[in-house]
């Protein structure tokens, strides 16, 4: 027999509740339009597979990713029609791969049309650009015979400032709706996470959240309705007690003012946990707040355990990771904060 699998020292526990009640949110914010799931990057790091099947059960039936190998990873946790992937059909291989699984191509260009009409075409998506000037057919584009040739079922385009008030979002708002009115199509889609919060208009058919449905809150329409969903833990590997002026962690950069119990966790800059958190991260054992002594290293993160004394070798202890207050202290932005979590989480 092979031996048992060594237990995880690290662990991001999904609350799949806060999941399905943060999708039911955006898909009763999205008024008449159905909220789908942007799931790309491993579903913003929480897990993909995991994340599909809690959405799929509360309703959601429309799924992105970005990468075809993000399509293929999904094994069959939902139905390959339910999929479509943004980066669109790079090569003849992902045509193939389209057409073989029934996954949809998000087309971005016209080369991208070209190559999935000859392919042999079919069911597919169309995104635009309206103003973001990332990724999207230019709006000059929208005559060419190749995009007249596609069969599109959704009609995206997305939004670059929705996280902020800013003049754009009307602007791509009517251009999208213009481009409605041009080009057949079955369902239209502009909204992510926080063009929802935006209003009616920018609704269409189909709404497009990532961030939000994995507690991030980019717009204060959306405080007090999405709950948190990725929370980190980690164990204690060791327990000390130090003496007034002693040095803490890589460079020293805390000495104990006084006498202290500090404690040392599974966690690092490997794992996400960056450098950025060295002294103004924190921790809890039960209420009992822990803050992050001196560096953060690559595996290795430093506690003081003066608030709880008790805590021992073995014990667990959550790491703060509300993602609103994460962002603001650390200056990472909250989807940062989400996908860098590493593959030495347990999930
Ligand atoms: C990632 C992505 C989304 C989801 O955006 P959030 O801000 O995470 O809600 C929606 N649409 C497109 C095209 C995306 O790339």
């Amino acid at each position: 027999m092979p031996p048992e699998q060594p237990a995880a020292a690290l662990r991001l526990d999904l609350d799949l509740d806060a999941l399905q009640h943060n999708w039911r949110s955006l898909d009763r914010m999205s008024g008449s339009a159905r909220a789908g799931a942007a799931i790309k990057a491993n579903g913003y790091g929480l897990g993909s597979q995991r994340v599909a099947q809690a959405l799929h059960a509360a309703g959601c039936r429309d799924f992105f990713v970005a990468h075809w190998c993000e399509a293929a990873d999904l094994g069959d946790a939902i139905a390959p029609a339910a999929l479509a992937v943004f980066h669109g059909p790079l090569t003849e291989a992902d045509c193939a791969f389209a057409l073989a699984t029934g996954v949809r191509p998000v087309i971005n260009s016209i080369p991208q049309a070209r190559r999935w009409n000859a392919a042999g075409g079919g069911r597919c998506d169309l995104m635009v650009d309206t103003g973001m000037n990332r990724l999207g057919l230019p709006l000059g584009d929208l005559a060419d015979e190749s995009i007249a040739q596609l069969e599109i079922e959704v009609l995206h385009s997305h939004l670059a400032c929705a996280d902020e008030e800013s003049p754009l979002n009307d602007l791509q708002q009517q251009r999208w709706s213009e481009v409605r009115t041009r080009i057949p199509h079955r369902r239209a889609a502009l909204a992510n996470s926080a063009g929802i919060a935006l209003g009616a208009q920018f609704h269409g058919d189909l709404t497009r959240p990532g961030l939000s449905l994995y507690g991030g809150i980019p717009r204060p329409e959306l405080e007090g309705v999405i709950r948190q969903v990725a929370q980190p833990a980690a164990a204690v590997l060791q327990v000390r007690d130090i003496a007034a002026g002693e040095g803490v962690g890589y460079n020293s950069q805390f000495v104990a003012p006084r006498a202290m119990r500090i404690g040392t966790i599974a966690v690092g800059y490997a794992d996400g946990y960056l450098r950025c958190w060295s002294g103004i991260g924190s921790a809890a054992n039960k209420a009992s707040p822990l803050p992050v002594l001196g560096r953060v290293s690559m595996d290795l993160t430093i506690l003081d355990l003066s608030a709880a004394p008790e805590t021992c070798e073995g014990d667990w202890v959550t790491i703060d990771y509300d993602l609103p207050r994460a962002a603001s202290l650390t200056g990472l932005s909250q989807y940062e904060l989400l996908t860098l979590l590493g593959r030495r989480f347990a999930r």
